[in-house]
């Protein structure tokens, strides 16, 4: 993919199926390390390009390439779970006690085809995130562990313990 430094613009040219050479997440995760704020072991985080769309509205992605939450599986649990200590922690941190909301892309419904979960602190200004996008296009993450703990429940008790 071509560097414009509008990586995040460029939404229609990745209409096909994505592998992590043609992935404009996993390109910011190895070619544009200055965009990540913060990091954890199995994630990392930078300013959502719309950042004008609510207070402050941070993207946290798996670093290992996952095209969707379908996707998931035993063995993304515990990064699940950490992205998730992540997305609280940013919350407080860039917060400022204000509060926040997090969700999923509901495929097929999302542009780029690396699992991101969405953290916007409120205030939220537009419709499209306030209304559409948590009315109906963004599931929780909490929905998404819920589902892989049904699926494996030993491993979560083993996960958590
Ligand atoms: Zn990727
Ligand atoms: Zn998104």
């Amino acid at each position: 993919m071509k560097n414009s430094g509008n990586l995040l613009e460029s939404f229609d040219e990745i209409s096909r199926e994505s592998d992590p050479l043609d992935c404009a997440f996993c390109d910011i995760k190895i070619n544009w390390k200055e965009r990540i704020i913060e990091e954890s072991p199995r994630t990392f985080s930078f300013y959502d390009r719309n950042s004008g769309r609510c207070k402050v509205h941070i993207l946290i992605c798996p670093k290992k390439h996952i095209k969707n939450y379908n996707f998931l599986n035993s063995s993304d649990l515990e990064m699940l779970l950490e992205m998730r200590q992540e997305a609280h922690r940013m919350g407080s941190k860039y917060g400022d006690g204000s509060p926040y909301r997090m969700g999923f892309h509901i495929p097929p419904f999302y542009s780029i085809k690396h699992l991101h979960l969405h953290l916007c602190i409120e205030p939220i200004y537009t419709c499209w995130s306030k209304a559409v996008t948590f009315g109906l296009n963004l599931k929780p993450l909490d929905q998404v562990i819920e589902k892989l703990e049904k699926l494996y429940p030993k491993l979560t008790i083993f996960v958590l313990s």
